[in-house]
């Protein structure tokens, strides 16, 4: 008996056998030995094995028991076999695909710190809530250009894969990462960038450095503590890293998109403002340069006053914020900012801090009731100086507003309740404006020279917010979660193209595939001029609509049972999404949909003496909202220049002509759809698997919830629902002639030998392709059990 065929008291199937143990060697042989025990749970995963230090001793030369190893491996892959010995590696090949042996799979291979899987070719991230020695160079290296079998599973992988399949069909490529807040998207888009890098060969370390940087900068203005993570991205975030034809790295370009503006003037129970604020408060007043920056000392600026601060010191002597602030204002120097330009951004974000501290008054007169006055000026003084504006043009601009009526303009006081908005729509404002700015400012820096881009290469990495479902879901959950349903759409519809293009390939004709379509979704959502989108646009340009008459609309229009109104009468709406239902209320959609800065605040702040803040109001309003999908979709399908609307509007009017945010979708889905399918996107799925962000605690629960709802149960099934074995006919042969031929026979490799065998196993409905047998899961289970008998 071979000695490994004793070794695998394989329960359910037969030993595998080897045809040919002369391939294995002895020291081989011994090997696996010592690996492999007969106690289930001490067995090790594909990946340790080959992690294992007698395989890594011979690497470098020519490693023939690795490829034994491998080929090991892949039969017994191929057979459905692997789960019953070894940990898998790929889900995609297990023989038993419910729910149970997934989230089991998933949970050894996590016990074990085996965080990566593959389900086919998409990537499981199981977040290990602490640092795993698996990125250092070493293994960035055992990952360049290497096959996808001859390692664990790893995020390098997709990045080579993403790398390779650029430069080998010359075509862009595009990453996706999704999950839900703090299931690790920001972290494994570091790690792509990273080893991106490095494929990339970036001949030039400042380029290199500077793409590196880029992240960092962006998260301290982006990025903000909540409740469920420290460092939480509040923007979705499209990176695209250019690369010659030949593939070598020439520069980045980033695209932000709902960036969480709310957050700046006001922050939920136990959550913080944007990472900025106290980086810059704790590193100016390392600086000596609070008073420059007319910073408070003692008391926090309004808002940054919350549980975490309630004294300036909480934050100012914080030793961390003192040092990322060294860091980014490292970062700003690395990627090129001028020192000039670097305090412009001190001063506005401090003038938000500022503006934020102005307090109104009801002022009572026989003739204005309704007037506001500002009631500490020294708040006004500072924010005018550090804006480099008028004072009292800005109390002017906060407290009154200009009305035009047949041709006649008009001045109307504002109340202490709308000037209270205009001031927080100034501060919201001035950051999302800021925000873009340093993006921009970012892509023009690292824009490749024109003769490096021309016909060059792009891989786009999105990270992305995942599905959404709070307490409370307003405006800014309903955007993400359409982001969310396009991104399943599209991912259903890679996961079904995937598969029908293997079957495609083997010339196999298979209509069987069938899968839950969330399109009816989509369109409600989409449609013209009845879609969501289109009726919150339209409502959006009646200045008499309120929220109310809003949702009214919705149920007259949505003849949808997605959409339902529980009570009729409150804002209440529900819609049911592909990863469930989600209660939406509305108050509040219409303002932030019309995203307006008055007239009259902007007109002021293009009076600035300072160049950076003319700037923020001289540009079009930056992209919100539902424009996400959209523009990445559109982005690396290279389609941008026919479709979106990019050009700078210089002459604008001061109403500043208003693009609402529903208005991005202007395209049909229809034309969206044809050009997804084209481009080839690549999935890296985030799984949290705990709430506690705790390591080495699995919550199966929690885990195969996501599991649904980012369809990779569903992908597991649409791949058993097709055919779920498909082996090379040498393999196939090798592993079930006995069932047909005697021992000493050498039947041909052939397309007809297999006929043969499975004829002769009474079996149907298989199909034989180009190169390969494709079978149902319980063939298989057949061919086994028949084959045991004749062993
Ligand atoms: P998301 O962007 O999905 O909200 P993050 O990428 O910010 O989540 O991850 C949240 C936290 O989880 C990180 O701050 C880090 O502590 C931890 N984490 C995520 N991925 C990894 C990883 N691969 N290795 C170690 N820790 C990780
Ligand atoms: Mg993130």
């Amino acid at each position: 008996l071979h000695p490994m065929r004793a070794l695998f008291k394989i329960p359910r199937n037969p030993p595998p056998t080897l045809q040919q143990p002369e391939l294995w060697s002895s020291e081989f042989n011994d090997f696996i030995n010592k690996c492999l025990t007969k106690d289930y749970e001490k067995r090790p995963t594909v990946s340790s094995l080959l992690q294992h230090d007698f395989i890594k001793q011979i690497e470098g030369k020519e490693n023939v028991l690795q490829r034994q190893l491998m080929e090991f491996i892949d039969v017994h892959q191929q057979m459905g076999a692997v789960s019953l010995y070894l940990y898998v590696d790929d889900l995609a090949t297990l023989e038993v695909l419910d729910e149970n042996t997934v989230t089991e799979q998933l949970q050894k291979s996590y016990a074990k710190d085996q965080i990566y899987t593959y389900v086919g070719d998409i990537l499981i991230a199981v977040n290990p809530f602490r640092n795993v020695d698996i990125y250092s160079s070493q293994h960035s290296k055992l990952y360049i250009g290497a096959k996808r079998t001859a390692n664990p599973p790893h995020i390098f992988a997709v990045a080579d894969i993403g790398y390779q399949s650029m430069v080998t069909y010359n075509s862009d490529q595009c990453i996706v990462i999704s999950g839900e807040s703090g299931a690790g998207k920001t972290q494994s888009a570091h790690l792509l960038v990273q080893q991106l890098t490095v494929l990339g060969k970036a001949n030039n370390r400042t380029l290199q450095e500077k793409i590196l940087q880029v992240n960092n900068l962006v998260e301290a203005f982006g990025n903000a503590g909540t409740i469920i993570n420290d460092n939480s991205s509040r923007f979705g975030k499209y990176l695209e890293m250019k690369f010659t034809c030949g593939g070598t790295v020439v520069g980045a370009q980033i695209s932000e998109y709902l960036l969480e503006k709310s957050r700046v003037v006001h922050q939920a129970v136990g959550e913080k403002n944007f990472h900025i604020f106290y980086y810059i408060y704790a590193g100016l007043a390392e600086k000596k340069k609070l008073a420059h920056y007319k910073l408070p000392e003692y008391r926090p600026p309004r808002y940054l006053q919350n549980d975490h601060f309630r004294i300036v010191q909480d934050f100012m002597n914080n030793s961390f914020y003192k040092s990322q602030f060294e860091l980014i204002e490292q970062c700003f120097k690395v990627i090129g900012f001028t020192l000039e330009e670097l305090g412009s951004v001190y001063s506005v974000l401090a003038a938000i801090l500022n503006v934020g501290n102005i307090e109104f008054s009801a002022v009572v007169s026989e003739h204005m009731i309704d007037k506001s006055n500002i009631s500490n000026p020294v708040a006004l003084e500072n924010c005018a100086s550090l804006l480099c504006i008028q004072a009292d043009e800005l109390q002017e601009a906060l407290t009154s507003h200009c009305v035009v009526t047949r041709g006649e303009t008009i001045i109307r006081p504002n109340t202490v309740e709308k000037a209270t908005d205009v001031r927080d729509a100034m501060a919201k404002a001035l950051y999302g404006r800021l925000f873009s700015w340093i993006v921009n400012r970012i892509n023009t820096l690292l824009k490749p020279d024109k003769h490096l881009s021309d016909d060059g290469l792009n891989i786009g990495i999105l990270d992305i917010f995942g599905f959404e479902n709070f307490k409370k879901n307003s405006f800014e959950q309903l955007c993400i979660n359409i982001a969310n349903e396009q991104i399943q759409f599209y991912f259903n519809q890679h996961v079904f193209a995937w598969e029908q293009n293997e079957y495609l390939y083997e010339g196999v004709d298979a209509r069987v595939i069938e899968y839950e379509d969330n399109r009816p979704l989509l369109d409600m959502f989409l449609q013209k001029p009845m879609g969501l989108l289109s009726l919150l646009d339209e409502e959006s340009r009646f200045p008499q609509a309120t929220d109310q008459t809003l949702v009214e609309k919705f149920e007259d229009n949505l003849k949808s049972k997605y959409f339902w109104r529980p009570k009729r009468v409150d804002l209440t709406f529900g819609i049911y999404h592909y990863a469930g239902k989600v209660l939406y209320n509305a108050s509040g959609f219409l303002a932030k949909n019309r995203d307006t800065l008055p007239a009259d605040i902007v007109l002021l702040l293009r009076s600035s003496e300072n160049n950076l803040i003319r700037q923020l109001v001289t540009h079009p309003l930056t992209k919100t909202g539902i424009a996400i999908v959209v523009i990445f979709l559109l982005s690396f399908s290279s389609l941008h220049t026919d479709h979106r609307d990019t050009g700078h509007h210089p002459r604008e009017t001061t109403s500043m002509k208003t693009q609402t945010v529903a208005s991005y979708f202007r395209y049909s889905l229809m034309d969206l759809l044809s050009k997804m399918v084209v481009g080839q996107p690549h999935f890296v799925r985030c799984i949290k698997p705990n709430n506690d962000r705790q390591a080495n605690k699995f919550d199966k629960e929690k885990v195969l919830v996501q599991l649904r709802y980012t369809g990779i149960l569903e992908t597991a099934r649409i791949r058993r629902q097709g055919y779920s074995h498909r082996i090379l006919f040498a393999n196939f042969i090798k592993r079930y002639y006995l069932i047909c031929y005697k021992t000493n026979d050498d039947p041909p490799v052939s397309p007809e030998t297999c006929a043969a065998i499975l004829e002769k196993a009474h079996l149907d409905n298989w199909v034989l392709g180009k190169t390969k047998v494709f079978l149902k899961y319980y063939h298989v289970e057949q061919l086994n059990l028949m084959r045991k008998e004749t062993v």
